[in-house]
């Protein structure tokens, strides 16, 4: 059982790898940014133009929202391993998320930092795809699909975020820098830095290595 945090700009393959580790690993995918794009797509959410405003301009939903959400989820699977994506990033999230932990007697076990440079973001997300069906991640131009719009796993029809062009991700890699370095500092005992400019099959095995050499984190499955 283990509870692990991916952190890193919008882009630096974070969703990519956690995917990996569920299909292989048996880990539970724990991404604030798929929860709130649900909430997002259903109309009749009381909370969907506050959620979806602030999506589309790339800017942060409210702490309370987001750790509510958390809360929920915590509730529902506290006993599995979990991978954390996108959540906190605040600070006043990361101190709620060690007191929902604590309720249940649970640490975070490791922080990796998808470290990589902004620009080789910017580039990955205006060119970024997610399956409409099953939220399978391709890239136009550094993983593309055999056919043009259709996902090579299940066969659903592709699309690109609202919130994936030029703009928009400059914006969220500014929101995302306003605050790494206090979120690194609070989880500094427990941060593993990985370059995540590598090819995505070397990062999944270094984030792999990095697990299994920690006695404390086993690989399920
Ligand atoms: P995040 O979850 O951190 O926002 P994603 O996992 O969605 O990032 O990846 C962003 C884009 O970059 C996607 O289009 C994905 O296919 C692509 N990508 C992910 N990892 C790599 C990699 N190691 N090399 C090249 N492209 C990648
Ligand atoms: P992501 O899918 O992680 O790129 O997140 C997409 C968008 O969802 C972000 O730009 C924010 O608007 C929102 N979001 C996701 N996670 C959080 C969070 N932990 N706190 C606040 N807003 C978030």
């Amino acid at each position: 059982m283990s509870l692990l945090i991916f952190f890193g700009a919008p882009g630096s393959g974070k969703g990519t790898q956690a995917k990996k580790l569920i299909e292989k690993h048996g880990y539970h995918h724990l991404s604030t940014g798929d929860l709130l794009r649900e909430c997002k797509n259903d109309k009749t959410h009381p909370l969907n133009s506050i959620i979806s405003s602030k999506m589309e301009k790339g800017e942060l939903i409210s702490d309370d929202i987001v750790n509510d959400i958390i809360s929920h989820k915590l509730s529902q699977i506290f006993n599995a391993s979990i991978i954390f994506d996108g959540y906190p990033r605040t600070i006043n999230q990361a101190q709620f998320l060690s007191q929902e932990l604590k309720k249940y007697g649970k640490v975070i076990s490791r922080v990796f930092l998808f470290d990589i440079n902004p620009d080789v973001v910017v580039d990955r997300v205006v060119n970024r795809q997610v399956c409409k069906n099953c939220g399978a991640i391709f890239n136009s131009k550094f993983n593309p699909v055999k056919e043009k719009g259709i996902c090579d796993i299940c066969g659903g029809k592709l699309e690109t975020r609202i919130d994936d062009n030029e703009q928009t991700i400059r914006n969220r890699i500014k929101i995302y820098n306003e605050s790494c370095s206090d979120l690194l500092s609070y989880y500094s005992s427990v941060v593993y830095k990985i370059d995540a400019s590598q090819n995505a099959d070397i990062i999944e095995k270094e984030i792999i290595q990095s697990i299994q050499e920690d006695k404390s984190l086993p690989i399920i499955g």
